[in-house]
């Protein structure tokens, strides 16, 4: 019989496992903190479990971390990472280091049903929704190779839209938060979505601390449903009041992101649209450039182009910064080492 895998299961589900094995639900917890704080995976050196459950867990379950398969270092120190998982599918992941915090780019589904325009990962469709296992096993794995100081900060901006696998990417923060878990605070996490309305107000009353950002990219409806098709579903107008909901509910600011795409939505019109629709919304803005994905037809604006934008865009509105685009050499654009895969046959 091929053996189980508890790499995702949760506090409580370990918990019951160590119940169903006749232990108290205590030894549930010792085995949580063994294979997510101490990163110790092999069962027969867990000193605080009796040997015959040492020797019970060994027979029939095992933790095993997704699959390095590929990685590049950008010259500026990004590393890009390509994991397989198990039936085949490829994800990835990336490390971002910036001085004293490293943050690292998460992916939750392989691909992406919401085929926004400008995304490579858009173009594949949605292969699946990631488990809670190969959530935090792209943590674990970074850990496991780099140690505990691997990442700082977590953003959930690689492929996938996170409020569409909302009940795996909730459990995830859940072991990642919890101090016997991967210990790190929800304020380290961000959360980046395309804009699922009805999803948005969920998380807003479930009053994690969890950071959100909103894919904005275009401010009239109008535009905004020309490059993200979840537009149509999702209109402009109720997904600003989801939004206000949100910071009202949460006490917190939203990331609003901006990509400029040259000659589509870096007018002056569109400096007034922003103005008007993030108008008493507590946020701030991050605006970086398109990163030109082969095969798709948007222009890329110069940084000075995306700096001048912004310096009109400030006095108007409250904190605008320009986000660095990292890994540009080694296509850290979302979505487009595992699209090239994809494209050879590996995969499809
Ligand atoms: N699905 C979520 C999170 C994953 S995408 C979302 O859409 O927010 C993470 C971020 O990468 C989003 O802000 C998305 O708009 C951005 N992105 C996708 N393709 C891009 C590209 N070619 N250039 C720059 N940013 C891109
Ligand atoms: Fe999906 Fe986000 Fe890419 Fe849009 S930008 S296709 S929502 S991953």
């Amino acid at each position: 019989m091929p053996k189980i895998n508890l790499l995702g299961y949760t506090r409580s589900q370990l918990e019951e496992l160590l119940v169903s094995l006749g232990q108290k639900p205590y030894k549930g917890r010792q085995l949580f903190a063994w294979l997510y704080k101490v990163r110790q995976y092999d069962f027969s050196l867990m000193t605080d479990l009796t040997k015959d459950i040492r020797r019970q867990l060994d027979e029939s379950y095992n933790f095993e971390l997704p699959k390095f398969e590929q990685e590049s270092t950008s010259v500026d120190g990004t590393v890009k990472f390509l994991f397989r998982l198990s039936d085949g599918n490829p994800i990835e992941t990336v490390l971002i280091p910036d001085g004293e915090r490293t943050t690292v780019c998460i992916s939750v589904q392989a691909g992406c049903a919401l085929g926004c325009r400008f995304c490579a990962t858009g173009t594949m469709g949605l292969l699946r929704d990631l488990t809670v296992g190969e959530i935090v096993g792209q943590l674990l794995a970074l850990r496991e190779r780099f140690g505990a100081d691997a990442f700082t900060n977590i953003v959930m901006m690689g492929m996938g839209e996170p409020l569409n696998n909302f009940d795996n990417v909730m459990e995830a923060i859940k072991i990642i938060n919890d101090e016997n878990g991967l210990g790190l605070a929800a304020k380290k996490i961000t959360i980046s979505t395309s804009g699922i309305t009805p999803k948005i107000r969920k998380l807003a009353d479930m009053k994690l601390k969890v950071r959100l950002a909103l894919s904005l990219h275009a401010a009239t409806q109008e535009k905004r449903r020309k490059i993200m098709p979840v537009a149509d579903t999702f209109g402009l107008e109720k997904l600003m009041e989801a939004l206000k909901y949100y910071t009202t509910r949460t006490k917190s600011r939203v990331s609003i992101e901006y990509i400029l795409f040259k000659g589509f939505n870096d007018r002056p019109e569109d400096i007034k649209a922003l103005t008007r629709l993030l108008h008493g919304i507590p946020c701030k803005i991050n605006m970086l450039a398109y990163n030109p994905v082969p095969g798709l037809d948007f222009e890329r604006p110069s940084d000075e182009e995306v700096d001048r934008f912004a310096r009109l865009l400030y006095p108007k509105l409250p904190a605008v910064t320009v986000r660095k685009s990292r890994g540009r050499d080694i296509d850290a654009a979302c979505g487009q080492l595992a699209v090239r895969k994809i494209n050879k046959g590996v995969n499809v």
